[in-house]
């Protein structure tokens, strides 16, 4: 299920429509006044993305708009990001701990979480330059990603997971546990949604029950097989491409 809003705009239908035929329970995204957000994204030679980012309608989301969401009876998690306005994520952030709803969080575009607020995060997904953003330590090698790690769980994130482009991710936990995972070594055509694609993939996994070591080499193929498409959304693969891409490399 998708929360969030569109706009009054050409593009607003659009996106909903989208969601929709990929199956995506649209009823809590809701229609503002105005334009859709909109990212304006350029690729270079390499395939790194550069993205200006218009927030629009998701800009305009209040905490009103999501309390539908947190008050539904399932709820087995909640994955957020920046692209929504700072107070609605802190209302949720709050909601969620109390009803015991896991909270996976994305700070993109990076902004620096207030301290009192880490420990409603029970899984803190980042890339590097979010890291840096954060913790003040480039996580450009593994070592660095993992002290940038520990220092937010000291501060009271519960998970952490630095991810760091071709050279794979890292897990970190409050129990001391740390997992790399490499990436799959693949042609990169346009890493946009990489990020997104790896943590949408985790929040999937997990809520199916698997475990994390697999839950991250399934977000790993996920992302590398987005990495391998051009654009956003429409590289994201679906489960079953996923489980494919596995079984393949597994030869
Ligand atoms: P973001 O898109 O948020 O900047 P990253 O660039 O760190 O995030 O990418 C997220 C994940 O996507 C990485 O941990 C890795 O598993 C995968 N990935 C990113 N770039 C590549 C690549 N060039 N080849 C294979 N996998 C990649």
């Amino acid at each position: 299920m998708m929360a969030g809003a569109v706009g009054t705009d050409a593009f607003g239908p659009e996106l909903l429509a989208v969601l929709q035929s990929d199956g995506i329970e649209t009823r809590h995204v809701c229609t503002k006044d105005g334009t859709s957000g909109l990212a304006f994204i350029t690729v270079d030679e390499s395939g790194e993305n550069t993205i200006v980012l218009s927030a629009g309608a998701n800009g305009a989301l209040k905490p009103d708009d999501v309390k539908g969401v947190l008050e539904l009876e399932d709820v087995q998690a909640i994955l957020i990001q920046n692209e929504i306005d700072w107070a609605t994520n802190e209302y949720v952030l709050r909601q969620a701990k109390a009803k015991g709803i896991r909270v996976l969080f994305n700070p993109a575009p990076a902004v620096r979480i207030p301290e009192e607020l880490l420990h409603y995060i029970d899984l803190l997904v980042l890339n590097e330059s979010e890291t840096e953003l954060m913790t003040g330590i480039a996580a450009d090698t593994r070592e660095h990603a993992e002290r940038a790690a520990r220092s937010l769980i000291a501060a009271g994130v519960r998970q952490v997971i630095v991810t760091l482009g071709a050279a794979g991710s890292l897990y970190v936990c409050d129990s001391g546990e740390v997992v790399f995972t490499p990436a799959f070594r693949v042609k990169a055509v346009d890493t946009t949604a990489a990020g997104d694609t790896f943590i949408g993939s985790l929040a999937a996994s997990l809520t199916k029950g698997r475990p994390m070591s697999e839950a991250l080499v399934h977000a790993s193929a996920a992302s590398a097989l987005a990495v391998m498409h051009k654009g956003a959304q429409a590289s994201i693969p679906t489960e079953e491409q996923v489980v494919r891409f596995l079984e393949e490399q597994a030869g």
